[in-house]
């Protein structure tokens, strides 16, 4: 049968490379909980042979002592404490076992539940931890493709349902096993022509579930998909809802979430309309099962009672007893039958999501360290980008031949327009990604060659987005500079200019921000991750348009501290507001990847190319930039490739390196 599986997975890739997922989820997270599991399996097997006791020690007990038919005979228990016994002790001594065996059962349960609880539990402890271990090591280009809700239904629905099959699951299948086999036994031990009449159902019930399953999985594709598509139109009409609002269009979006919402309905009234059409058949069929064992034992009773013979053809006796165990034990065979196809489904639905798990595991990192990988040791912090090419995909090139030096201690600016590659320099350095081709190297050591922690500790990293994690003003301060004092934060934030509008926060310091605490402001946000980063006191800074969000006022204040906390360290700015820049050290020009020019301001302004018209442009000398540089950025945006003569045009003569 088909594993059941959604459409378009995200995570396909992954899952097919995931071998055998059900049995490393056994020998790997297993093992170490080998004890529950054993518990679960003894508690199993003994909660339900102690089942069986009552509807089958009732029958002896119907012949041996009320009807005098058999003697009463125990296993385990000496005939002189039973056979010799008046018959009202007999019979007490039967009510006792049965009532011991409902309380034993009881106990048996217990232990059972415990058994497998604590070994789905534990197992599903362990696999979301070691889930979310590996899936935050993985690369920015893992996390570039998917969603922020697909990866989150892998540390909770897949995990969720391997905690299911490993919990309900195994436990039905041990309980269907054992009832299955064990009443086959006691039937067929008491009277294999009836157990054969009673077992007649089996083969019916068991292709029915058969059929019921293939009609089902289809329908409940579908369900799964539509779910899909109705969460999806709700999250994103929830995120855009100021927009909706603002557009005017929530009868529109109404519209769309009552089709979506119908196709569900839809799809789901499909599936219910199978599912509850196989119950009663199933009822059926243990119905006439029930009704033919009754019929030939109870006809096969009334005839060896009057006649001392057998009905049809059968042969031999039939006691009163055995046919009201048999009529028991009929029934209760019948129900965990029809439970075999809710744990084939739970099993594949458990596949599907182990291979999803294990296939992340294998996720190969594209930015491994080399097992020779040595601590950075940062000494003046040059910093040195050597015939840099890089492209996120395959084909496309987003930084091309990128070659310069910043020398310790210097203030380095990346300009150019948008899209030109300017932050993906950066994410180099940091090794977000790994170069292509070329190299760069801090005092002479290829990044490559350093240990992953070591370097980008000692980078500092203020970007455009400021992410606040849940917690206090403090903490987020303090996020990876954990040690910190209260008296260092602060300073921190005085030298952010963030102290003041902190300290007006209804708690200050201690003041909760987050999705739901405070709403801070853009700005605030961002001088709250500069002010992590002045804490941090890196050897290196690297500034991503840092001030991009604080009003002018603002910025100049933060300029003076970022110029005190800059002023001998290698820093990287990149900044649209080319005044925050004019003072650096280097200038870089990068146009579509690759350098345009480079100097200082002054020398850039003299050069007359892109950056002095961008200059031009911003202090409002000029109303916009020449056409030559508005063509070029057009033909980029179409995607022609850049016209290598016109690049040269602006080829810098001012290469100071
Ligand atoms: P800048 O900082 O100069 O605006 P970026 O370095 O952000 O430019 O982007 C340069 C180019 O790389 C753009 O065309 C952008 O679409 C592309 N890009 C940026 N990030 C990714 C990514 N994670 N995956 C694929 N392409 C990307």
């Amino acid at each position: 049968m088909a594993i059941a599986d959604e459409d378009d997975d995200p995570f396909e890739e992954q899952k097919e490379k995931a071998e055998a997922p059900m049995r490393r989820l056994f020998a790997e997270y297993g093992r170490e909980n080998a004890f529950q599991f054993l518990v679960g399996v003894f508690g199993s097997v003994v909660a339900r042979l102690l089942d069986l006791i009552p509807p089958f020690l009732l029958g002896f007990a119907i012949d041996a002592i009320l009807r005098d038919d058999k003697p009463f005979t125990l296993l385990f228990v000496p005939d002189s404490w039973t056979t010799e016994l008046p018959q009202a002790t007999q019979l007490w001594i039967a009510i006792g076992i049965i009532g011991l065996g409902f309380f034993g059962g009881a106990a048996f349960h217990w232990i059972r539940n415990w058994g497998w609880n604590s070994f789905a539990q534990n197992i599903q402890h362990s696999i979301r931890t070691d889930t979310y271990d590996k899936m935050q090591r993985l690369n920015m280009d893992f996390f570039a493709d998917k969603q922020t809700g697909e990866l989150i239904s892998i540390l909770s629905n897949d995990v969720n349902r391997l905690e299911r099959f490993l919990n309900e699951g195994m436990n039905s299948a041990f309980r269907l096993s054992i009832m299955v086999l064990g009443i086959a036994v006691i039937l067929f031990i008491l009277n294999p022509q009836l157990a054969l009449v009673a077992l007649l159902p089996v083969p019916l019930i068991a292709l029915t579930t058969y059929k019921f399953i293939e009609i089902i999985q289809p329908k409940y594709k579908a369900v799964r998909k539509t779910v899909g598509q109705v969460n999806s139109r709700l999250e994103n009409n929830l995120g855009g809802i100021s927009v909706i609002k603002t557009a005017n269009t929530e009868d529109y979006e109404s519209d769309r979430v009552d089709d979506v919402s119908g196709d569900y309905f839809d799809a789901n009234w499909d599936a219910i309309g199978t599912r509850i059409k196989f119950f009663p058949s199933l009822r059926i069929l243990a119905g006439i099962g029930f009704v033919v064992t009754f019929a030939v034992g109870g006809f096969w009773v009334l005839f060896w009672e009057n006649s001392r013979t057998a009905p049809l053809f059968f042969s031999g006796r039939l006691t009163v007893g055995e046919f009201v165990t048999f009529i028991l034990l009929t029934q209760r065979f019948i129900w965990p039958m029809a439970q075999f196809g809710s744990i084939i489904n739970m099993y594949q639905r458990a596949y599907s999501s182990a291979s999803r798990i294990f296939g992340l595991m294998d996720e190969p990192s594209r930015i491994a360290e080399d097992p020779a990988a040595e601590g950075l040791a940062v000494g003046r912090g040059n910093v040195r980008y050597d015939d840099v090419t890089f492209g996120y995909e395959d084909e496309e090139t987003i930084v091309e031949d990128v070659t310069f030096e910043v020398d310790g201690g210097d203030t380095v600016a990346l300009v150019g327009p948008t899209g030109a590659g300017k932050s993906t320099v950066l994410k180099l350095l940091l090794r977000m990604y790994d170069v292509d081709e070329g190299a760069i190297t801090i005092d002479g050591q290829d990044l490559r060659e350093v240990t992953i922690p070591s370097l980008r500790k000692a980078i500092g990293y203020v970007s455009q987005d400021t992410f606040l994690f849940y917690g206090t003003v403090e903490e987020n301060i303090q996020y990876g500079t954990f040690g910190a004092s209260r008296e260092e934060v602060v300073e921190a934030a005085k030298m952010a200019e963030a102290h003041e509008f902190i300290t007006n926060l209804p708690e200050g310091y201690d003041t909760e921000v987050g999705e739901r605490g405070v709403k801070l402001s853009g700005g605030q946000r961002q001088r709250i991750s500069i002010a992590r980063a002045i804490l941090k006191d890196p050897e290196i800074l690297v500034l991503d348009e840092a001030t991009s969000d604080v009003d002018t006022e603002t910025e100049m204040l933060i300029q003076r501290s970022i110029n005190d906390i800059t002023a001998d360290r290698t820093t990287f700015a990149i900044a649209h507001r080319l005044s925050t820049i004019k003072d650096a050290d280097k200038i870089v020009v990068l146009e579509d990847g690759r350098i345009v020019e480079r100097g200082t301001h002054e020398e850039l302004l003299d050069n007359d190319g892109l950056y002095a018209n961008l200059w031009g442009v911003q202090a409002g000398e000029i109303d916009e930039l020449p056409r030559e540089f508005i063509e070029r950025a057009a033909r980029r945006r179409s995607h022609v490739d850049v016209d290598e003569d016109g690049m040269d045009e602006v080829e810098p003569e001012i290469l100071d390196d």
